[in-house]
């Protein structure tokens, strides 16, 4: 096995809550212990995204092929028909360099992780201060339309019902406070 013992981190949360400035934070305070796993997605690149760095972007056909050959730990149809998934070969790539896989993922993507790697995984859940917040985040963000971000509401009040399924529950209403939270439930997870 290698050093890192083959863990996981998954990092969920209903979207807007604050998990990629955490997931951003984590891979900047530990860059030898974490590695992001890159998803692949069927989704388009938003503006300043690279192929290979945020996702891996696929077509909706190579993506099935994976699903068919076994090659995903999970995937889900997070919105709108788009496909997310992590590549086993991702975690493979990041084992194999000593360090532990970063997942920034949706909840029911998470909570399946965990159950394919229980005994290696630690599950945590961000959440934010409210869904009035969850909101307000998604609209300053401005990559949504209306749409779009009733959709992301609509997902985020249903994945709120699974937060007592992970590990740890990490309220980001501040969100320096939450960083350090994370930091802390990671470092000892990975000491233990
Ligand atoms: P976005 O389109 O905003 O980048 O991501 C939408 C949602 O998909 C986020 O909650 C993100 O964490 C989640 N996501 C990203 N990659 C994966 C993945 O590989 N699997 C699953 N299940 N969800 C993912």
């Amino acid at each position: 096995m290698a050093p890192s013992g083959n863990k996981i981190i998954i990092i969920a949360a209903p979207s807007g809550a604050g998990k990629t400035s955490i997931v951003k934070y984590l891979l900047k305070q530990m860059p030898e212990q974490l590695a992001f796993s890159i998803s692949c997605t069927t989704r388009s690149p938003r503006a300043g995204e690279t192929d290979g760095v945020e996702y891996y972007f696929t077509s909706v056909e190579d993506f099935e092929k994976k699903i068919s050959k076994s090659e995903l730990a999970e995937w889900e149809m997070v919105y709108f028909g788009k496909y997310y998934g992590t590549p086993v070969s991702e975690l493979e790539r990041i084992w194999e360099m000593g360090k532990t896989p970063l997942l920034d993922i949706d909840v029911k993507g998470g909570l399946n992780v965990r159950k394919r790697f229980p005994d290696r995984s630690l599950a945590l859940f961000i959440q934010p201060p409210s869904l009035e917040e969850l909101s307000r985040r998604l609209h300053a963000r401005g990559t949504e339309t209306p749409e779009s971000l009733d959709a992301r509401i609509n997902k985020a009040t249903y994945e709120m019902s699974y937060k007592g399924e992970f590990d740890h529950i990490i309220l980001n209403a501040d969100l320096d406070q939450a960083c350090a939270e994370t930091e802390q439930l990671v470092r000892n997870f990975l000491q233990a």
